[in-house]
């Protein structure tokens, strides 16, 4: 994904209309990269409203991307012009939703719904489509296959409902999955069975995943690289070893600060100060800069560019930038410290 903005046109009333007043954008997404291999697992966290599951929508061109291009094994996808292409890439690229009860078509049997997308990628013989289908379900861990597959979705768990929703996605075996959000609606006791699938999936069958949450505990099992996004922005990116347990944007640092951890007690919690801004006005210069507890005078002023580090980490803040350095020694005194991790 190259470059990926989304922002959409607020309504406006007919006496701006009438006076030519240009409408306000909502900028969801506003100039997001990112590259998932074969096999891995990319996280993207943030908070609610910072523009996570727009950019999944907008892997899946679910909806119209206001810029930017996706690559997939290396090939431009421009589906407007190209059915053929269109057509691949809607076989290549599927999506673990997150309200199971509400993926599935209430009138379809387990086996008819895992059918239906293969019939649609794979027109040809009856048996393959079903051997298709059943192998899907098993790989999705529904087995023995008969017991599931005419039952219709009001008989069937939370848990036995995503992995038919599952079976349902990988059973045209995509290139890549974008999994948004997929267990936060199961019991806690099965979510570690649903994220065990995701695991196999891309050591096994070479999958690319993009994992979308805000539960980072999980990242932490699932993903190899994490990225942070910040009103539409991502603002930390790299292995997720590194920025789940040493995180460096200072909003990286607050985010894995409020995750629980079992045994620490008297952990310091970071509350940030301040509202979200709002995404149709958003500060100018670095965004997290109205809540950022070590901000300094450029940070209201200019956008701070992405800087690379030798963990493997890109940061987008001015406290990593050599021509501030001293100011950053100085911040990192004073507060990056009061931030760190315990
Ligand atoms: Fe804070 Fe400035 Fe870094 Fe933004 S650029 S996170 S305001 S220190």
């Amino acid at each position: 994904m190259d470059g990926l903005e989304k922002h959409y046109p607020v309504r406006q009333g007919l006496l701006a209309a009438m006076l030519g007043r240009q409408p306000a954008l909502v900028r969801a997404v506003d100039g997001v990269s990112f590259r998932i291999a074969p096999g891995e697992v990319l996280g993207l966290a943030g908070e609610s409203g910072c523009g996570k599951s727009t950019t999944g929508m907008a892997v899946l061109d679910l909806v119209t991307r206001t810029a930017g291009c996706i690559r997939v094994a290396g090939r431009d996808v421009d589906l407007k012009r190209d059915r053929s292409a269109q057509l691949a890439f809607r076989r290549d690229v599927q999506i673990v939703f997150q309200n199971p009860f509400e993926a599935l078509n209430p009138r379809f049997t387990v086996l008819e719904s895992v059918l239906e997308p293969i019939a649609v990628h794979f027109p040809g013989r009856r048996e393959e489509q079903l051997a298709r289908a059943h192998r899907a379900l098993e790989r999705a861990g529904l087995a023995p296959v008969e017991t599931y597959a005419s039952r219709y979705p009001h008989e069937l768990s939370g848990g036995q409902l995503q992995r038919v929703a599952i079976a349902r996605s990988i059973g045209v075996e995509p290139r890549i999955l974008v999994a948004d959000e997929p267990v936060s609606m199961l019991d806690v006791s099965i979510r570690a069975g649903i994220l065990a699938l995701f695991r196999s999936f891309a050591r096994d069958m070479g999958m690319a995943i993009l994992y979308i949450s805000h539960d980072l505990s999980t990242m932490r099992y699932l993903c190899q690289n994490v990225a942070v996004m910040y009103l539409g922005r991502i603002v930390e990116y790299g292995p997720a070893g590194a920025v789940l347990s040493r995180p460096v944007h200072p909003y990286a640092q607050a985010l894995m600060a409020s995750v629980p951890v079992r045994g620490r007690r008297g952990r310091k919690r970071l509350p940030l100060s301040g509202q979200v801004p709002n995404a149709m006005a958003i500060p100018a210069g670095c965004r997290f800069h109205p809540r950022c507890p070590v901000a300094m005078p450029i940070c209201s002023a200019v956008a701070p560019p992405k800087v690379m580090l030798a963990s493997g980490q890109e940061v987008a803040c001015h406290l990593m930038t050599k021509t501030n350095s001293q100011e950053a020694q100085d911040a990192s005194d004073t507060g990056t410290n009061r931030l760190a991790l315990r």
